[in-house]
């Protein structure tokens, strides 16, 4: 039987501009081995998220950057190999930051343990892991829709943007998406549930936004900035709040963006709170009991886009800043043996 080797994807060159598959290279090493306290996890499932684009920039952010020649960061879920922590035993499965890397050690303290019966263990990066979290901390604890409200969600049919317009539903609040083409808005307003969704990359935004949304818009979760916050402010009621989540739009800009015009959110006294999710841990237990409980009922759905192939992470990441994605991105680096 072959050595097993560890097999990584580091970060070649930092990117200008959109990521290319050269700035990333595939290396192989030696397994590594656990010392006291730590688990040797097989990696089965790689997140792939917005802000990776950010880490590997070089720009400084509020998370810690990749260097060149380090392995790229993200959530992952592992299964246990070895363990030397008595919390956890061969074969359990768990949810750590591995990063983009066949295997990896892990202390024990950092990883959480999963139980596949509760959720598929892949929902753990995705509507019941840091996006649904996302979701649900910014829209109902800075959105805070109340029944008969619109809220508009830009990357409707993403991670972040799906939980989103669903938690507004069952909050009893009107929800309208914005994504990039018709076979999103039609997955977002038929299997989701959205009252409407308006494709951004086609027609006049704003004159459809203004037919999604009659009543003005009163909450709006801004995934990704640019032309598509420009079309929404003009829509804004009095005392709208926008949980300001994400700017996806700008994070491959090599010159300044041009500004929005942020009068209208003055007029309308609007409150703009940027979040980041990191901040609001204390909600976990919250957000776990509600969205699992929405997750069984099926009152919470959620869609996974699946590359096989820690080899397709690079070109994967790419295609979710340029929207090729559709749903949770995630990468199947090893048999998922819970399925
Ligand atoms: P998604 O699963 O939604 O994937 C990204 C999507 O963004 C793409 O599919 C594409 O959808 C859209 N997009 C890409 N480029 C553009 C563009 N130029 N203009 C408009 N839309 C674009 O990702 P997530 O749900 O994981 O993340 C959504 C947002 O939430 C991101 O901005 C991310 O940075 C942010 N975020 C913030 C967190 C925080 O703590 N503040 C935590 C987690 C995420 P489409 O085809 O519809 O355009």
């Amino acid at each position: 039987m072959p050595t097993p080797v560890n097999r990584q994807i580091v970060l070649r060159r930092r990117p200008v501009g959109m990521p290319k598959p050269g700035d990333f290279d595939l290396v192989e090493s030696p397994l590594p081995a656990p010392d006291d306290g730590e688990i040797l996890t097989r990696t089965l499932y790689l997140s792939l998220d917005p802000y990776m684009r950010g880490r590997i920039s070089g720009v400084k952010s509020y998370a810690q950057g990749v260097e060149l020649g380090q392995v790229i960061v993200g959530a992952t879920v592992g299964e246990v190999l070895e363990s030397k922590h008595p919390g956890f035993a061969k074969g359990d499965i768990v949810q750590g930051y591995s990063g983009w890397q066949s295997h990896a050690v892990a202390a024990g303290g950092a990883v959480r343990k999963l139980d596949p019966r509760q959720a598929p263990v892949s929902t753990a990066l995705g509507v019941l892991g840091m996006p649904g979290m996302t979701a649900y901390v910014g829209l109902l604890d800075i959105g805070q829709p109340k029944p008969g409200e619109t809220v508009v969600v830009s990357a409707a049919s993403g991670a972040v943007g799906s939980a989103v317009g669903q938690i507004a539903k069952i909050k009893g609040a009107r929800a309208v998406g914005i994504a990039g083409s018709q076979d999103k808005c039609d997955y977002v307003v038929g299997e989701l549930g959205f009252d409407a969704c308006v494709n951004y990359k086609k027609g006049d935004l704003l004159a459809e936004l203004k037919v999604a949304c009659p009543g003005g818009i009163d909450v709006y979760f801004e995934n990704v900035g640019g032309d598509v916050l420009r079309a929404v402010m003009q829509l804004l009621n009095m005392n709208a709040r926008i949980p300001l989540c994400g700017l996806i739009s700008e994070y491959n800009a090599t010159d300044t963006v041009p500004g929005p015009n942020l009068r209208p959110l003055l007029f309308n006294r609007v409150l703009v709170k940027g979040f980041i999710v990191s901040d609001h841990l204390a909600r976990l237990p919250d957000f776990l009991k509600d969205c699992g409980g929405w997750l069984r009922e099926g009152r919470l759905k959620h869609r996974e886009d699946v590359v096989i192939g820690l080899e397709k992470a690079p070109e994967a990441f790419i295609g979710l800043l340029q929207g090729r994605n559709f749903g949770k991105l995630l990468v199947r680096v090893g048999e998922d043996p819970t399925k």
